[in-house]
């Protein structure tokens, strides 16, 4: 067969040389060991938690070598678009600091490696087809739906591997003019890789994550060109990533059937083949054993991680936690560093991949709100109220100053205090510092309520605003011991039947009158912060209400 003949034929509009188009990319000039990747996702609308995982990989293989990152968009599959998902992804990305140095942006593209809509590289795509034409490589195939459709069902009554191959593949070795009489009468086709390989036989591979596996050789004709004339992933990403010169492809493992697919196809291109990264699906625990994190799933949604107030940073964190399991260490001895000082390893990825579990999240999201300053704590809080308590909102932004005090306590120390989570917890945390929402359930320890009320005016009474913290705990220690009450809790515990309670327990009474609640940060602080009438009239009413 004549496969010149062929190729003009099938595309006669296809007038470029593959040397054309590899002129307008040309190889990047970029410093020694410089990594250059991607992240090429389908459009679809759904921007899955698991997604960070690649991206951030990508990302920091790129950016730690000094290389590329950029943003493919794999928009080949009509069927599946959602409008607005591009704009969507780029957003959601941005926001968990995901930066692409090229690739579609919100106002078009930047980088000379485009276009970088896949979309819009359509006769990129059919020059390379074209070509595998010519070199006896690629091949048309007429079956229609109902013939494939047959061969499906013979190759299951016989329990053959099912696919296009062998004798199954009737159009592989079809005349130049029973094609010819196709083309003529205006049939459509789809254009097919013409494999050499064999299932008798395996290939060798070295996965950067998954180190050295064995897999079967390809021997299916699969499809590269659908009758549209638009590529299929595996065509489309061998051309995309030989001409933007992608070094390191790092992808879901769903793709690690196709890999010795992706290999032949690279070889017949004459592409050098990237290095592959393949990363395991998250899992999480379900009733004792493990389930890949599924897109019904909550966890799966990042919309579900923002309504809930996850601050972005926490999310951030914690993939980094779950990439290198030495990434907590480094974090807690550089609790100020930033993600990207971390010296991340892709030989630290465990092949398995990650569970996820809220515990850890909710730990790694403890901690980052710890070292937040109440500035950022209030814009982050404010940030979420707005779109999911805009009530609470107004109620901080009516002071931003007292909200960002209430916010300042037991923070900027070595140790910071670890209250909140989620910014959903900044509201009943500081509740109490707000009479529009302070609804107390006095719910005092049981003592002779003489006693409460008795303590609690002689506090009102002795309050001094300009006593330090010592002076006014020693008050308190005097109010205990004029009531009976051990001022000192060593004593109290050598002989607790000597006295009607401890000083603690007096505390507690105050604390309960001011805060409604059995456990606050230090209450010198909160009077301060509150102010004396506010204070004082808590404790006022509290009493009143024995
Ligand atoms: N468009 C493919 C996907 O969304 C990309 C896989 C890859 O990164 O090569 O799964």
């Amino acid at each position: 067969m004549d496969f010149n003949k062929l190729a003009e034929l099938l595309y006669a509009d296809v007038t470029a040389l593959p040397a054309d188009v590899e002129a307008r990319f040309p190889k990047r000039d970029l410093p020694e060991g410089a990594k250059v990747t991607r992240f090429a996702p389908s459009p679809t609308g759904f921007v899955h938690f698991g997604s960070l995982f690649p991206t951030r990989v990508s990302e920091r293989l790129a950016h730690q070598s000094g290389g590329v990152f950029f943003l493919r968009v794999e928009d080949t599959d009509a069927k599946r678009e959602v409008a607005g998902a591009e704009k969507d992804l780029i957003e959601t990305y941005s926001y968990y600091d995901i930066h692409f140095d090229e690739g579609m942006t919100l106002d078009g593209s930047k980088g000379e490696y485009g276009p970088y809509r896949q979309s819009e590289r359509k006769e990129i795509y059919q020059t390379f087809a074209k070509q595998l034409v010519r070199e006896g490589k690629a091949y048309p195939c007429f079956c229609t739906e109902e013939e494939l459709s047959a061969i499906r069902t013979e190759q299951e009554a016989l329990k053959v591997d099912p696919g296009y191959y062998g004798k199954w593949a009737i159009w592989r070795d079809a005349s130049y003019e029973a094609i010819e009489e196709k083309i003529n009468a205006g049939e459509k086709f789809v254009l097919r890789f013409r494999s050499e390989g064999s299932v008798e036989r395996k290939i060798k591979f070295t996965d950067l994550i998954k180190g050295s596996i064995e897999i079967t050789e390809n021997d299916k004709d699969h499809v590269l060109l659908k009758s549209d004339g638009i590529p299929t992933y595996h065509f489309a990403h061998a051309v995309d990533d030989h001409l933007m010169g992608t070094t390191h492809v790092v992808r879901g493992e769903e793709w690690l059937p196709s890999l010795p697919f992706h290999v032949q196809l690279f070889s017949a291109l004459g592409f050098k083949l990237p290095k592959y990264l393949h990363i395991s699906q998250l899992m999480k625990l379900e009733g004792g054993s493990k389930k890949k994190l599924s897109k019904r799933d909550n966890e799966a949604s990042l919309t579900f991680y923002k309504k809930a107030g996850y601050p972005q940073k926490s999310i951030v964190e914690y993939v980094m936690t779950l990439l290198n399991s030495n990434y907590e260490e480094w974090h807690a001895a550089n609790p100020a560093a930033s993600f990207e000082d971390f010296p991340f390893s892709v030989k630290k990825m465990s092949p398995s991949g990650c569970l996820f579990d809220f515990n850890k999240l909710n730990d790694v999201s403890k901690n980052v709100i710890s070292f937040m300053t109440a500035d950022e704590v209030f814009d982050g809080t404010v940030e979420w109220a707005e779109e999911y308590d805009p009530a609470f909102a107004s109620l901080l932004k009516a002071d931003p100053d007292y909200a960002k005090k209430i916010l300042s306590i037991g923070r900027g120390g070595k140790k910071p205090r670890k209250d909140l989570t989620l910014w959903a917890d900044v509201k009943p945390y500081v509740s109490f510092f707000y009479d529009e929402l302070f609804a107390p359930e006095l719910s005092f320890p049981d003592f002779d309520k003489e006693d409460i009320k008795k303590a609690l005016a002689a506090f009102t009474a002795s309050y001094d605003e300009n006593d330090d913290n010592n002076a006014w705990f020693n008050k308190v220690k005097e109010i205990a011991a004029s009531l009976g009450y051990a001022d000192d809790m060593k004593a109290y515990k050598a002989a607790p039947e000597q006295f009607k309670g401890s000083v603690a327990d007096i505390s507690m009474f105050i604390r309960i009158a001011l805060t409604g609640r059995t456990n606050s940060p230090d209450m010198h602080d909160i009077m301060h912060i509150m102010g004396r009438d506010r204070a004082l009239a808590r404790i006022e009413n509290a009493a009143a209400s024995l």
